[in-house]
């Protein structure tokens, strides 16, 4: 399968693509000015780059991906034990991403409300924070639906870049190998995994 690093650079490479096929579409409706077609394309694209960058299909093993999350890659070895590898539930078109944003969402939900749940036992009287999250995101999209459907939109495509072309190298080796042809290429580093393993 592709590097990390190769799965970066086509997350860029595709975001670059999307950049003005994006304007292009939403200029072209009367729905939308040309600024509003800009300030829309910029936070699909940004969507789309995060969510290949960070919220990469990949974050269900342990790889390259959820190092990049610092103190905070703990989040996702729950996700990473429980999803099996290059399944349905991390590697689907829609499913996959939109899952990976609710799993983030119930994770630093469930965090606050926890933190608020154990200070008020200890009698520390604190705001119900992970309400007021919920609420104020509800706000945001409902003040904001164009820009969360391009969000979204950004997020999916991020991620659908990712699983295309694990599709096409899987497809392509099954093709060549129907042809008698073998692949000498050691793909045993797919997001540096078994090489961290080895190596740390
Ligand atoms: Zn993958």
């Amino acid at each position: 399968m592709p590097s990390a690093r190769t799965h970066d650079l086509i997350t860029i490479a595709t975001g670059v693509a999307l950049a003005p096929i994006t304007y292009r579409m939403l200029s072209e409706r009367a729905l939308f000015g040309h600024a509003e077609a800009m300030r829309l394309t910029i936070w699909l694209v940004g969507a789309h780059l995060i969510s290949g960058i960070l919220f990469s299909p990949d974050l269900d093993l342990d790889s390259a991906i959820d190092d990049r999350w610092g103190v905070l890659r703990w989040i996702w070895r729950p996700y990473m034990r429980v999803v099996p590898h290059r399944h349905f539930w991390s590697h689907s078109l829609v499913f996959a991403p939109l899952l990976r944003l609710a799993y983030f969402y119930v994770v630093i939900t469930g965090l606050i409300f926890l933190s608020v749940w154990g200070l008020a036992a200890l009698g520390v009287v604190v705001p119900d924070y992970h309400l007021q999250l919920f609420m104020s995101l509800r706000r945001l999209i409902a003040a904001n639906p164009e820009v969360s459907i391009a969000l979204l939109a950004g997020f999916c495509s991020g991620s659908a870049a990712h699983t295309v072309a694990d599709w096409a190298v899987t497809s392509g080796k099954q093709l060549l190998a129907r042809l008698g042809l073998r692949i000498r290429r050691d793909y045993s580093r797919h997001d540096d995994s078994i090489h961290r393993r080895l190596f740390r």
